[in-house]
């Protein structure tokens, strides 16, 4: 029997990854291109096309072979159409991506959310472990979340299932997102988030490693981190304070759906065990006790890859 072979095409703001990959989740082949936002991004199905094509063509592989494109897109997808409502990043709106690359590829084409994808990618090969009940976090300038349950993607009624990032957890007072809300997760733990959190508190810490960073106006969010971790007890309680109410709206989340695992991934999670503690520390404190012993939280594997694996796994678990 011939092999086939699934294309993962994961859409971000600045570039699209792209890899070949076979039925078993092993990439043959990946590579970047640049995202070209002018004009509403309206080039990116055919520049997404363009190079597939030459790739397959300097690979010698066939097109027969590919049984399908999973994208990802960031923004509220209409996953039975690959029709895009909105992606803010990309400048699309109501724009009609599936159908476009599919007309272009002559090949079935299946779009999720990137979160999504990325959830799916580490379920199927990564921290997931194919598991029934997921939710996954992914923390980066960003919150992204994907929640598996039955064994099956969240997609929702009209595309904001699990967009866990725009979750409430400051009522009042809380800093704008750009979703058009105040006090969001995304506003609160992402590295953005952090930053903004340790410009607060570093003020009531006036000797702290962290107060003086800060007055450099450099700080990162890995910079919180290695200094939490060297005992600046300031840069200690902005990690207690972020991860008390990421473990808080994790918490919540998991009340609803009663998660088997709990994978915290993006940039901001390559701080592992000293992100997790604390995490799962306040995530015991607000789930229901039942709830919290059947949840394990792992640090997600995949990285970059998490979104192009799980586009193959779009086209795995579609193709006829
Ligand atoms: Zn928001």
């Amino acid at each position: 029997m011939s092999e086939v072979y699934f294309i993962g095409a994961d859409i971000g703001g600045t570039t699209v990854k792209l890899a070949i990959i076979k039925e078993n989740g092993e990439i043959i082949y990946k590579w970047e291109i640049h995202t070209n936002t002018d004009n509403q991004g309206k080039s990116i199905p055919e520049d997404i096309h363009k190079s597939i094509e030459e790739t397959l063509a300097a690979q010698e592989i066939t097109k027969e072979k590919i049984a399908g494109i999973g994208a990802g897109a960031p923004g509220f997808v209409d996953t039975n159409t690959g029709f895009i409502y909105e992606a803010v990043n990309i400048g699309w709106k109501d724009f009609d991506f599936g159908n476009q690359l599919q007309e272009l590829s002559g090949l079935p084409v299946w779009v999720d959310n990137d979160a999504n994808l990325a959830a799916l990618g580490e379920n199927w090969l990564g921290a997931g472990h194919g598991s029934q009940e997921l939710i996954a976090v992914t923390l980066g300038t960003g919150v992204g979340g994907g929640i598996i349950s039955n064994g099956q993607i969240l997609n929702g009624a009209n595309g904001t299932a699990a967009e866990i990032g725009h979750v409430t957890v400051i009522r009042e007072g809380g800093a704008p997102c750009n979703c058009g809300k105040t006090g969001c997760l995304e506003t609160e733990a992402s590295a953005t988030g952090i930053v903004r959190k340790a410009k607060a508190i570093a003020e009531e810490y006036p000797e702290s490693s962290l107060k003086s960073l800060v007055s450099s106006d450099t700080l990162t969010a890995k910079d919180v981190f290695e200094m939490a971790s060297n005992g600046d007890e300031a840069s200690q309680a902005v990690l207690n304070d972020v991860m008390d109410t990421l473990g808080m709206a994790i918490a919540n989340l998991a009340i609803a759906i009663n998660p088997e695992k709990i994978v915290i991934g993006g940039g901001v999670s390559q701080a592992g065990e000293q992100l997790l503690k604390p995490l799962q520390e306040a995530f015991k404190k607000y789930a229901l006790r039942r709830t919290a012993s059947a949840s394990s939280f792992q640090i997600a594997q995949l990285g970059n890859d998490a979104g192009v694996i799980g586009g193959a796994y779009l086209v795995k678990n579609n193709q006829k």
